[in-house]
């Protein structure tokens, strides 16, 4: 039976609504979903606000996906079971989303110096209601505008670490978003393993508290799932998986559904009790 633990609403870069995304969820039969937006927890509290979190017919683990600080990778935790009322959560987060107004500027003007003509009100357009800007939503201002053909090619160019574009994130280490997550009574996950490119790296974040490794994920293999579940093994980690669904028509999984995982690794991280 199908689950999925990682999703964006439009309250970081994703394109569906807290309530478009469970109504989704709901349409293609999932039993449990962790929204996980960059940086924030709005969209779990916009549901509480509307009644709709806790939901009956459905399984909702609050959560959220955060961005530590690396010279070289990009290494994302997740948190699963977060209080979304923890103040000390909720001051950093407001922090860090501030931080990253500055920087989006800072990506748009390094943009100008090499000759590409957007601005920020174009970025602010396509991010909508979203406070947590991200580097995607300046990707899509880019293939708007004609400079490349996808999102991916404009990272790949331009604002991927180490590119031309690239501006850091506010600086968290990766035992400041353990504590942070600790804090809001949730526990740890190391997002998308494969995609932090240095499996030495991920063997030493699997041993600093860590509690749980995102095992399925759409670009992992088989190879890299059997790979990752080992470490898990290893270190005796729960095992987590997700879609990480944005909503886009050009990244897969463009439906909730396409790719899940078995509700049992779901089920193991719910806590009614925090519904
Ligand atoms: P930021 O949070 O500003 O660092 O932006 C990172 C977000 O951009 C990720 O959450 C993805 O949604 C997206 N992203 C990162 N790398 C790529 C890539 N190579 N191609 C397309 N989207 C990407
Ligand atoms: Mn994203
Ligand atoms: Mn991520
Ligand atoms: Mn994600």
């Amino acid at each position: 039976m199908p689950s999925d633990l990682h999703t964006h609403t439009t309250f970081s870069d994703g394109k569906l609504t807290p309530e478009e995304l469970i109504a989704a969820a709901k349409e293609a039969g999932l039993h449990y979903i962790a929204i996980t937006d960059h940086d924030t927890v709005d969209g779990i509290a916009h549901l509480y606000d509307n009644g709709l979190y806790p939901a009956k017919s459905i399984g909702i683990i609050p959560g959220i996906e955060f961005s530590a600080h690396h010279p070289t990778q990009e290494i994302h935790i997740l948190g699963y079971n977060i209080d979304i009322f923890c103040t000390e959560l909720i001051d950093k987060l407001s922090e860090v989303t501030n931080a990253r107004w500055d920087r989006f500027s800072e990506i748009v003007s390094k943009l100008n110096g090499l000759g590409y003509e957007i601005s920020e009100a174009e970025v602010l357009q396509i991010a909508g209601t979203s406070k947590s800007i991200s580097r995607s939503h300046i990707g899509r201002v880019l293939v708007k505008k004609g400079y490349f053909p996808s999102v991916r090619e404009a990272f790949d160019v331009l604002l991927s670490k180490g590119k031309p574009a690239y501006v850091a994130h506010y600086r968290l280490e990766v035992e400041d978003i353990l504590s942070l997550i600790k804090a809001a009574g949730g526990q740890a996950v190391l997002a998308h393993p494969k995609l932090v490119h240095d499996d030495a790296l991920v063997e030493a974040l699997c041993q600093k508290g860590i509690e749980g490794l995102e095992v399925f994920y759409p670009q992992h293999d088989a190879e890299d799932t059997e790979r990752y579940r080992k470490l898990a093994e290893k270190y005796s980690l729960f095992m987590t998986g997700g879609s990480d669904f944005h909503g886009f028509p050009t990244r897969y999984p463009t439906k909730l559904g396409e790719f899940t995982i078995e509700d049992a690794y779901a089920k193991e991280l719910y806590r009614p009790e925090k519904a």
